[in-house]
């Protein structure tokens, strides 16, 4: 059985923070800046990137 690959990015642009892995987390708090964690599944792009 495979987990989901979930790539988890900081909301903080100026940390930069990001981490694909098989990990699921809720409310997972950034290693750097202890802020909030986005966690999206990388087969979606419907998430917004510095566009
Ligand atoms: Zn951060």
């Amino acid at each position: 059985m495979k987990n989901k690959l979930m790539r988890h990015y900081c909301m903080n642009k100026t940390c930069g923070y990001e981490e694909t892995n098989h990990k699921r987390r809720d409310a997972m708090k950034c290693p750097k800046c202890k802020g909030p964690v986005m966690s999206v599944d990388p087969k979606k792009k419907d998430f917004d990137e510095n566009k």
